[in-house]
């Protein structure tokens, strides 16, 4: 194996578990890497008294003394971003370049961190003679953050350097699939100078997920990962009285009108629905064809034509998930819709072991379809041709999920009335991957986002504190008491 077993990261220590094993496999060739620990009880316990422990100093430090850590974190992951990037390809399998963009925005998040002390002043007033309240911003303790395996860098910095600055101290755990970066992470925490136990990992699968929503020593659990998954904890999560934020699953519409630029059009639509192989939460999965528009769909799958497996488009992450992609594109088919760009069957050479699927357009999908419905999670865009503006609006509308949703015109009216009336948190126009930049914060709507906030951004910060309220008299002619 090119890794050794990976061990869990429990206050600055990698900690041996004697229990059951998963193989990690590398997408792009197939092979088995490493293997990852399925932790049980008995190992969070563990993290979650290092947590608890490293809790009281870490929170009473004054954030600017905090900040100091990620300032020099952030250097670290400028300095190795290449060997990090080089470990999401290998763990994720999607392309350096895909990975390079990966580790940027973890530099982003965490440069909206080392920001926080100018963002979280409190607020004072003199609200009768000579008594005064003052709010301030405490941590909410320790917190937990799962994550999926799309991005294995990114997601757990959309949650760590935000929640730790802030004062918490946290547990993380890792996708199962891509758990290699994690620790990783905690290395180049600890050599920034991050105290043992203020950040830890524990690795495994769906008992340790259940066990944090269960664990009375956890605060706070963020998570990042299907709707399936996010609804389970979310309703045990909250049922054990933590604060919960789980981000789900998305379906996301782009809404493309007969005036849309046609090359930028084409090449914004073929980018989101390929880009990490269609395995982000953002990426196109229905573009909805708004009257005559076969000029724009030729554009759009000559562009994808250009997108070759092992070149500019890595795997995805799974035999498993290969073979589901492909079976929604077949089942389509037989349906009646028209495959337009067959993206069946890619295969690389000298890595055909590997889980390519290529991109794939199909045109005539429609609603009743499964492939119209279901999140797919991979490099295939479905085309439902639709005559009116409000057509569109109606199917995106009825999707249960509403992360993301764009719309391409030259019409700033026309932008304006999609932006009113898509049911999405992030909108984008003319833009196929509408991913908000800090300070603003990244979270969906409906079926995709569970609980109240977001979870990046200026958002993030009343997720990851709580407010103190004092009130203070030390004039002793203030006279006032109050009776209620
Ligand atoms: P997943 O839901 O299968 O796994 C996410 C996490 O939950 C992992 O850490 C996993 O170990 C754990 N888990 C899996 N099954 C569980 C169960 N039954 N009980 C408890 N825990 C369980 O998601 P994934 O396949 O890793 O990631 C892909 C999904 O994540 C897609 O649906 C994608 O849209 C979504 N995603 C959403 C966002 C967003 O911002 N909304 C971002 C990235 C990914």
């Amino acid at each position: 194996m090119k890794y050794p077993k990976l061990t869990n990261f429990i206050e600055g220590k990698t900690i041996k578990t004697n229990g059951r094993y998963l193989d990690i496999y590398a997408p792009q060739t197939g092979q088995i890497i490493s293997q990852v620990p399925l932790s049980s009880s008995k190992e969070l316990d563990q993290a979650v008294t290092a947590a608890r422990n490293a809790l009281p100093e870490w929170a009473a430090l004054p954030i600017k003394e905090r900040v100091q850590i990620f300032y020099r974190y952030r250097s670290l992951l400028e300095k190795y971003k290449v060997e990090l990037s080089e470990l999401v390809v290998e763990e994720n399998g999607k392309t350096l370049d895909e990975a390079i963009a990966e580790v940027d925005k973890s530099i982003e998040v965490t440069e909206f961190a080392c920001s926080l002390p100018q963002l979280i002043p409190g607020e004072v007033e003199e609200v009768s003679k000579g008594v005064e309240c003052r709010v301030d911003r405490r941590p909410v303790g320790v917190v937990a953050s799962i994550a999926p395996f799309n991005f294995p860098n990114m997601v757990p910095h959309w949650t760590m350097p935000n929640a730790i600055a802030l004062g918490n101290t946290m547990i993380l755990k890792p996708s199962e699939q891509t758990p290699i970066s994690a620790n990783r992470i905690g290395e180049l925490l600890q050599e920034a100078g991050l105290p043992d136990g203020v950040f830890n990992v524990v690795h495994g699968a769906q008992e340790v997920v259940e066990g944090i929503c269960d664990h009375p020593g956890i605060d706070a659990i963020s998570f990042v990962g299907s709707t399936h998954v996010a609804k389970i904890v979310y309703r045990r999560g909250t049922s054990n009285h933590k604060r919960v934020l789980a981000l789900g699953g998305a379906k996301n519409h782009l809404i493309v009108l007969p005036d849309a630029h046609k090359i930028m059009t084409a090449t914004n639509v073929a980018a989101s629905m390929s880009g990490c192989c269609g395995q982000r939460c953002m990426a196109a999965a229905t573009m909805l064809a708004v009257g005559e528009m076969d000029s724009i769909i030729d554009m759009l799958c000559e562009e994808a034509r250009k997108i070759i497996p092992g070149q500019n488009l890595g795997a995805v992450i799974t035999q498993a998930a290969k073979e589901r992609i492909e079976g929604y594109i077949t089942e389509a088919e037989q349906q009646g819709a028209k495959i337009l760009v067959d993206g069946r069957g890619a295969t690389v050479t000298g890595k055909e072991n590997g889980f390519y699927v290529g991109p794939t357009v199909i045109d005539f999908v429609t609603t009743e379809m499964r492939i119209a419905q279901e999140e797919v999670f991979g490099p295939v865009l479905s085309i439902i041709r639709v005559k009116t503006i409000d057509e569109a609006l109606k199917i995106e509308n009825d999707s249960e999920y509403g992360n993301a949703a764009a719309v391409f015109t030259q019409s700033g009216a026309v932008a304006k009335y999609v932006m009113d009336r898509a049911s999405a948190g992030m909108i984008g126009v003319n833009i196929g991957v509408p991913v908000p930049r800090e300070p603003f914060s990244f979270g969906g709507w409906n079926e995709s986002k569970f609980g109240v906030g977001d979870i990046t951004g200026k958002s993030s910060i009343e997720f990851w504190t709580r407010l103190k309220k004092t009130t203070i008299k030390w004039n002793p002619d203030a006279r006032t008491n109050w009776m209620s």
